[in-house]
């Protein structure tokens, strides 16, 4: 169910195991446009439309948004479909960054530092282009015997055997015919319809289970747009292709992200040879305008670094600004149900789990838990076993990019959380000054404090050492694990800062 990233991984994975799968999907995926549109043909698509429904891709309404795709994403994807990488780089004008020539990335004010240990390389690319050319791939790669897909066609319901717990299809309508209903039965069935998932509530209708969950506000909202990058004048500033300034609470609630995502050749001598995209965002709820690029402009020479409005005044946009101000963390503790949980059906990626944008971790997040499966069906277990240890595995792979989300997220001055115990009660906590508000104050979690404490101070470290900034990249990137920044080496060092400063012996050892 769902065909976008989770979905496609999950179908390139499972084509190992099972003779047929079938990839329904709510949207007009497959038509003429997406199928068969030219490298120019979609960037227009993607520069001038206001969002991508109007070309029958309507569902997943931060299409447009910028995005990017984390290291141990782009391995998942380029080993699952081999030709994808050079498709992307040849034909579409994707672009490898390296991160010790064209990266800089500061969170809140604290620069990383420039002296990686290793060359690290970013691929850029837009979402759109990545997902359309992703599903071309897919379906170049796997016959409809192998994978077929039905689009234009929304799942309405789980078919359920509830004497032996276990999901034995789903229910379809048709959007082209909305008296057509359709049943599908299946082996095992892959919830993978993002963000607004329904299983919540199919699972408590069916089988009676209340999946305890999390959700946490925070007040994100992006603009993000498309511009040609033109010479600034600066050599330094226009030799930064990816990065900007990470948000980070409580007291830098505005950042700024730019990639590119073509590389084009250009007669104009003041052209860098790149579109890119950016992203004007805040936490908080400090919203930036979309009204105007001057405005916009206007905010970001008042609220950021001068070195953005710079680079901003000498960008050619391309395309409308796009505002998106849905964007929350939301948690599903599937692992909590244990065996309760019923066989055969299984989350994966934004339905199970999602994360403030900000750190660019969902997609990545997808193809992990996708790639997860993959394992579990390498082990040879029974089907019926395989939804409840996916549950586990996949939970922990969540549950890191769960902290590396929602650490910053608590210290968000107007944080907002719910939260919805195994016996269906939400209770609802909103920090605030205001002592007439309806809702209790949350607690922060002393587990938080000490992360935020950690973080805190890993960061101020990683400014001075190339070393920390690079095991901090590899676990942005998800290629590392989060806990390998608590090893000792590292550990100690940020103990020992954090008391340096602490007892104020900075000029003493100095
Ligand atoms: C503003 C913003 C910026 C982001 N930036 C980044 C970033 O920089 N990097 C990153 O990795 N992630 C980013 N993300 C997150 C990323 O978009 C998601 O994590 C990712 O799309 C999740 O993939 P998915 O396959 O789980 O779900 P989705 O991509 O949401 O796909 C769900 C699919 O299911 C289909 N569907 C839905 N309901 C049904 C139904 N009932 N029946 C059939 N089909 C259905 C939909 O049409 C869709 O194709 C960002 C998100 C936002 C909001």
């Amino acid at each position: 169910m769902g065909g976008s990233f989770g979905g496609m991984t999950t179908a390139a994975y499972l084509s190992k195991y099972f003779k047929h799968i079938t990839i329904i999907e709510n949207d007009d995926v497959l038509n003429e446009i997406l199928m068969k549109s030219t490298d120019k043909e979609l960037l227009d698509y993607r520069c001038n439309l206001k969002c991508s429904s109007s070309i029958g891709r309507g569902s997943v309404t931060q299409n447009y948004q910028i995005h990017v795709l984390q290291g141990e994403g782009s391995k998942i994807l380029f080993e699952l479909f081999p030709n994808l990488k050079n498709k992307l780089l040849n034909e579409y004008g994707a672009r490898i960054c390296s991160l010790k020539n064209n990266f800089r990335f500061v969170i809140g004010d604290v620069l990383l530092n420039k002296y990686l240990t290793e060359d690290l390389y970013w691929f850029c690319i837009d979402r759109f282009t990545l997902e359309t050319i992703l599903r071309r791939e897919l379906c170049l790669q796997y016959n409809q015997q192998q994978i077929q897909w039905i689009s234009n066609t929304k799942v309405i319901q789980l078919i359920v055997n509830q004497s032996n717990n276990s999901v034995l299809g789903v229910k379809c309508r048709s959007k082209l015919n909305s008296h057509t209903q359709l049943d599908f039965y299946a082996d095992f069935i892959v919830d993978c319809t993002g963000r607004y998932s329904s299983s919540t509530k199919w699972l408590k209708q069916h089988f009676n289970l209340i999946i305890p969950t999390e959700q946490l506000h925070v007040g994100t909202g992006y603009v993000s747009f498309v511009g040609e990058r033109l010479k600034t004048g600066n050599s330094l500033l226009d030799s930064i292709h990816v990065g900007g300034n990470a948000a980070h609470a409580p007291n830098h609630n505005k950042g700024f992200l730019t990639t590119p995502i073509r590389q084009i050749k250009s007669s104009d001598p003041n052209s860098l040879g790149l579109i890119s995209n950016f992203a004007v965002y805040c936490i908080n709820s400090e919203y930036p305008p979309n009204d105007s690029y001057e405005n916009l402009l206007e905010w970001v020479k008042e609220y950021l670094p001068i070195d953005y409005y710079l680079i901003l005044k000498s960008t050619k946009l391309l395309s409308p600004l796009l505002p998106y101000r849905r964007a929350f963390d939301e948690r599903k503790y599937v692992e909590l149900l244990g065996r309760k949980w019923p066989q055969n059906y299984i989350l994966v990626g934004d339905s199970m789990c999602v994360f403030n944008p900000k750190n660019g971790q969902g997609m990545t997040h997808a193809c992990r838990q996708a790639q997860q499966l993959n394992e579990i069906f390498k082990e040879k277990y029974q089907l019926k076993y395989i939804s409840f240890i996916y549950n586990r595995r996949a939970a922990s792979i969540s549950e890191e990019c769960w902290l590396g989300s929602i650490t910053n997220d608590w210290a968000v001055p107007t944080l907002k959380l719910i939260i919805t115990d195994k016996y269906g009660q939400t209770k609802t906590y909103k920090r605030s000054q205001d002592s007439t508000s309806i809702y209790p104050q949350p607690k922060t979690p002393l587990f938080m404090e000490f992360l935020q404490w950690y973080t805190y101070w890993l960061i101020k470290c990683a400014a001075q050492s190339g070393e920390l900034t690079t095991a901090f990249i590899h676990v942005v990137f998800q290629e590392k694990s989060p806990y390998s920044l608590l090893q000792p080496k590292f550990f100690f060092k940020i103990l020992y800062s954090s008391l340096r400063h602490y007892f104020n012996l900075t000029k003493f050892f100095d």
